[in-house]
């Protein structure tokens, strides 16, 4: 947050408090005027445009803290205008803050989508992606630690940390399983018609992420299957657990290869996102060896 921005915030907030009161003065105002002069047609007039000008005024005071308040803290609604923070656009939708990386970085988001293409058949999302090579843009966007998030189908942020083909895949993965989902709805997308667990251990197979191995007991991998939504996942998955839970995961789905093949998950993703079949209804099958031994 600079300065210009933090003085802006705390103004606007100090006058969200000053204004209901402003408000009532000027109310009362008009309370202490004679009952002759407000049904007179100038008195109508005047405490109309009063009316008006308070609740303008009023509309106008949110506006202003809500955009104050917007620039001031970091967020992900800042990738609406990347160029505002100093990125470089250096491809269609993907920005970056190290123009000097250009090559190296375009080469690298080139051969995560050709994965995903690989094991989708096709890509449907095309997310922006903000790709923040130094700790300062990446201050812009969060304050979390995390490496790399997709925002549903529409956008993704790489921390330096996670500015490598592994999270990237990763995260193209997430907003390929997401766009996939939007024909069902943002209700049945949110309540896990493609599960969690199964979102997340598919992204560490297709980003051959190698934290994870996939070897997690029995009773791992059915705590796993608990985190149908990404509520349950957040739940949780905690700051010491977060490997069991990747790693039971991507155990389930490296699980329901062997039984089904990467065609099978592929046809999965399509009987639950066009032919409206239930995930767990579908798998049930597969998951009795692991459920029942
Ligand atoms: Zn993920």
């Amino acid at each position: 947050m600079n300065r210009i921005t933090t003085y802006i915030f705390i103004r606007c907030v100090s006058m969200i408090g000053l204004w209901p009161r402003l408000i009532v003065v000027m109310f009362n105002y008009d309370h202490r005027r004679s009952k002759t002069f407000k049904n007179s047609a100038i008195g109508v007039k005047l405490i109309t445009n009063r009316f008006w000008k308070i609740l303008l005024s009023t509309f106008a005071i949110i506006f202003v803290s809500g955009t104050a308040y917007a620039l001031a803290v970091p967020g992900p609604h800042k990738a609406l205008c990347p160029a505002c923070y100093g990125l470089t656009e250096i491809a269609p939708n993907v920005f970056t803050d190290d123009a000097n990386r250009v090559h190296e970085i375009s080469a690298m988001v080139e051969r995560s989508r050709n994965t995903t293409q690989r094991f989708f058949g096709r890509n449907l999302s095309s997310p922006r992606m903000i790709l923040c090579a130094t700790d300062e843009c990446n201050s812009i966007f969060t304050d979390s630690i995390i490496r790399g998030v997709a925002y549903g189908s529409r956008l993704i942020r790489v921390s330096p940390e996670g500015l490598n083909e592994t999270i990237i895949t990763h995260e193209l993965t997430h907003t390929e399983v997401f766009k996939r989902q939007e024909r069902l709805g943002v209700f049945a997308t949110l309540g896990g018609a493609i599960p969690a667990w199964f979102n997340e251990g598919l992204a560490v197979h297709l980003s051959k992420d190698d934290r994870f191995k996939g070897n997690a007991d029995q009773e791992n991998m059915i705590w796993a299957l608990e985190f149908k939504t990404y509520g349950d996942w957040s739940d949780r998955v905690t700051r010491d657990n977060w490997p069991d839970a990747y790693d039971s995961s991507f155990a389930l789905v490296k699980h329901l290869i062997a039984e089904i093949g990467e065609e099978g998950l592929r046809q999965l993703i399509e009987d639950v996102t066009l032919s409206d079949v239930d995930f767990y209804e579908a798998i049930a099958p597969h998951l009795k060896k692991i459920i029942s031994s």
